[in-house]
């Protein structure tokens, strides 16, 4: 990988020479992380416009370092900030970037004590711009982790039944993605059922799951550091007419989604295409957060995908495509996939990486 990653940061480094700057810190963990290889909790890179990048991070990780990164200047710190303020003030830099959207007040103050004289600028989220398109290896580690996450729901789907408490059912589909492989769990995992299931992010408590529920889960395994993100909603026992209407439009409103996001479209168009069908059809009211978003280093990453969102889709891009409808009191659905924008215009579902049925089940 560490050509990939030296690409990588070439074109940061493109970047930072674009904006008439010294250098830029990134200390965005899953930017450096994107940048090096290194996964670390106390990371960040120096790129210079030009000349070679400066990996710091604190001894805990320098065998990490030396291994993953073997040709990058190592800075061994355990406050980084200042040791990088203390840096570049030494090289006698002019301007440097910083990234204004992750750093703290606290931690912009101490960069600035120590980078004397050196002008500090916004970087903006340049870094996550790379990100948004994805190469090979990328996509068959986000593949893996699509794959374990619908594995792991096709085997509990038997055990999913009226008596387990939704804790159980969370914590079962958590084990499974593990034992299937995966390196960890995406986020916490959602179980949303019968009336909870009207709070699209409600934490999974101790209500036993009932006959007539409608369950929502919402999970995702990750494999070397990239995000699987998904959804299905059941029914315990036969579906009420209201269940299975609700139902029915979310699958369409996706479907209508799914086969907009094509290279080239405007989110905000991929996000009406299914929240007008959702309107149409009187619900509109009950759609109320975004239609999807890219997964990768990180469960929520550009492009997000919502009503009026700017910007385009480029193929070789993962998104989620997730609409709900939620019935305060009575429940919910959402059906959530990641599909890779298909490089060739086509559109579908061949491009899902999530393979779970979106039938109704009725268990
Ligand atoms: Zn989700
Ligand atoms: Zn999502």
């Amino acid at each position: 990988m560490s050509d990939t990653h030296a690409a990588r940061r070439d074109r940061a480094q493109q970047r930072v020479a674009a904006l008439d700057a010294d250098a830029a810190l990134i200390t965005h963990l899953p930017n450096v992380r994107y940048l090096t290889g290194l996964d670390s909790s106390n990371a960040a890179l120096l790129v210079p416009a030009t000349g070679g990048c400066v990996l710091g991070t604190d001894s805990r990780y320098t065998l990490a370092a030396q291994r993953d990164s073997p040709e990058l200047e190592l800075l061994t710190e355990r406050f980084l900030v200042p040791a990088f303020g203390a840096l570049v003030a030494e090289r006698g830099y002019s301007r440097l970037l910083f990234e204004a959207q992750h750093m703290t007040v606290a931690s912009h103050q101490k960069l600035a004590a120590e980078a004397d004289g050196v002008e500090l600028a916004p970087f903006g989220r340049e870094i996550e711009e790379l990100r948004i398109v994805k190469d090979d290896g990328e996509l068959a580690l986000l593949g893996a982790a699509c794959r374990i996450s619908s594995e792991a729901l096709e085997q509990l789907l038997p055990t999913i039944r009226p008596g387990i408490t939704e804790r159980q059912l969370a914590t079962a589909v958590e084990r499974r993605m593990v034992d299937l492989r995966a390196d960890g769990i995406a986020f916490d995992t959602i179980v949303a059922s019968g009336p909870n299931g009207a709070l699209p992010h409600y934490r999974p408590g101790e209500r036993v799951l009932a006959r007539g529920d409608l369950v929502t889960i919402d999970f995702g395994a990750t494999s070397g550091g990239y995000h699987a993100d998904m959804t299905r909603t059941v029914s315990l026992g036969e579906p009420a007419q209201w269940q299975r209407e609700i139902y029915d439009l979310v699958a369409r409103a996706q479907q209508a989604g799914i086969d907009a996001a094509r290279p080239g479209a405007g989110l905000g168009d991929v996000d009406a295409a299914a929240r007008d069908l959702i309107g149409e059809a009187g619900y509109g009211g009950h759609f109320k957060h975004g239609l999807g978003h890219g997964v990768g280093l990180e469960v929520h990453e550009a492009p997000m995908i919502g009503y009026g969102s700017e910007g385009r889709l480029a193929a070789r891009v993962p998104v989620t495509i997730e609409p709900g409808l939620y019935l305060p009191g009575r429940g919910g659905v959402r059906i959530e996939d990641v599909i890779v924008v298909n490089g060739d215009g086509s559109s579908g579902t061949a491009g899902l990486l999530t393979t779970t049925t979106r039938e109704l089940l009725a268990l």
